[in-house]
């Protein structure tokens, strides 16, 4: 039998339908608490290490189900296609930002903006969010500046000094002041951190989370965040070797060309953080 383009494309539409069932299948295991009968410490690690998904394809399908589950009505769109789960992720991410800000956003509106060209779905659900009053997570101009001049004052001490490094620089700071407990400083103290460069699944699964499984690097000319969703390292902010602690907020995910740019911009050879070695079967790295 030949492969015309109607088959593939027939194909394709049945590929859709499937993995909107696996969206539907994954929800129901979790709500009907079957997921913790089985004792699985959470859906993503489900998805990683049962199903083998990779952690990107992993993080896309746990956030669509979060969506399910604030919008039912999102399934028919998976169903049809109209919604990706790229598009759902990110759907997801506002309505969970927008949540916490208690400001009810429908989940339709911002469907609308995702059906648009995968470039430009960002940005519009990013208008459609801002214009229901949520509020950007991003610094303002003058807090931005203030960075920019104490990073530049600092620059000699500690090289490579980023926004999330000046920070915690800062709060230890003020913490070896201000915190009781704190014996006279030692940076970092108080701070249940960690001196190695492993990073546990655990912490791992986090940063996957809260970087929407998507290169966190930023264009300093138009703040505009690169989109890679493939080939994502964990990466250590303030590097390991600098001083750099294995802590959720000294860690971000970098596609491989960012995070060998960081490298070179800071003159280290290419560093990576040591995975942990794997038991399971080597997952498909789906693109979806
Ligand atoms: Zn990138």
């Amino acid at each position: 039998m030949t492969n015309t383009p109607e088959l593939i494309k027939a194909k394709v539409a049945a590929e859709t339908k499937l993995t909107a069932e696996v969206v539907r299948m994954l929800a129901d295991f979790e709500t009907s608490g079957e997921r913790e009968r089985f004792q699985i410490a959470s859906l993503y690690a489900f998805c990683v290490d049962y199903l083998g998904y990779s952690k990107g394809s992993a993080w896309r399908r746990v956030a669509a189900v979060d969506l399910l589950r604030r919008d039912p009505s999102m399934g028919e769109k998976l169903d049809s296609g109209e919604l990706n789960l790229s598009n759902a992720a990110k759907i997801e991410s506002v309505m969970k930002e927008a949540n916490k800000q208690g400001i009810e956003i429908p989940a339709v509106n911002l469907f609308e903006a995702a059906k648009g060209s995968t470039r430009t779905v960002e940005l519009q659900i990013e208008k459609i969010a801002e214009a229901h009053g949520l509020k950007s997570i991003g610094h303002s101009a003058s807090l931005k500046e203030k960075f920019t001049k104490l990073i530049a004052l600092l620059s000699h001490k500690h090289p490579g000094l980023t926004e999330e490094g000046l920070l915690h620089l800062l709060a230890d700071q003020a913490l070896a002041k201000l915190d009781p407990a704190q014996k006279p400083a030692r940076p970092g103290a108080g701070e249940a951190y960690q001196e190695t460069r492993y990073v546990t699944p655990k912490l791992e699964a986090h940063i996957w989370q809260r970087d929407e499984g998507q290169c966190t690097h930023t264009n300093p000319l138009n703040h505009g965040r690169c989109q890679e969703t493939h080939f994502l390292e964990v990466d250590h902010i303030v590097p390991f070797a600098r001083g750099g602690l294995t802590t959720a907020k000294n860690l971000r995910l970098l596609c491989r060309r960012h995070n060998q740019m960081h490298a070179d911009a800071e003159g280290l050879p290419r560093r990576r953080v040591a995975q942990p070695p794997r038991t399971t079967a080597v997952p498909l790295a789906f693109g979806t």
